[in-house]
């Protein structure tokens, strides 16, 4: 059976195999035999000092009153705690725009993981905020500090929004959450 979305996935059970290759590369595959959801359990949860889910991901409504796709999720958090790389991989792109804001994508294998309205300043290629200094092309670590709660672009409050796509389709983030907590307790 092919690669498939997460949620295609999550009632069947996540498998996850990795290829070893210079960036950790995973790939989903649905009812594949024998092979543990344990590698989940590498991922790392973005936000160091969470306050709460203030938006899901799907249809909201928007600031001018109708609906609109949110391609992530929103966690607050305290201005100017910690992000954390959910998952190994390379910055791919550096943003400062007036949705996003200062944001970061970081591609781990087939995913792509989004920040955005961080702290700090996008400045000749790099991103700055206290100590992290990033550029494309940067390697992270699971877990290792990539940024700062902010509240750049558009946001009402210190939030951070946290986006992954596999493929080209964004997924509901709280799937991969879900499936990260299934694979700590397993
Ligand atoms: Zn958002």
């Amino acid at each position: 059976m092919g690669p498939c979305i997460p949620w295609d996935c999550s009632e069947r059970g996540l498998r996850l195999i990795t290829r070893l290759t210079a960036v950790t590369a995973s790939v989903l595959v649905c009812g594949a035999p024998a092979l543990a959801d344990w590698r989940w359990s590498r991922a790392v949860f973005p936000v160091a000092m969470f306050s709460g889910y203030t938006s899901h991901f799907g249809l909201r409504i928007g600031p001018a009153g109708g609906s609109e796709p949110h391609h992530g999720i929103d966690i607050a958090a305290p201005l100017g705690s910690p992000i954390r790389s959910w998952w190994g991989g390379v910055v791919k792109e550096l943003i400062n725009d007036t949705g996003c804001g200062v944001g970061l994508v970081i591609q781990s294998g087939p995913y792509e993981h989004l920040y955005c309205h961080l702290a700090g300043s996008l400045d000749a290629g790099r991103y700055r905020s206290g100590q992290v200094v990033l550029q494309v092309d940067s390697r992270v670590a699971s877990g290792q500090l990539i940024g700062h709660v902010g509240m750049s672009g558009r946001s009402t409050g210190p939030h951070l929004h946290w986006g992954v796509r596999y493929g080209n389709q964004w997924v509901d983030p709280l799937v991969v959450l879900r499936a990260m907590a299934r694979a700590r307790r397993g």
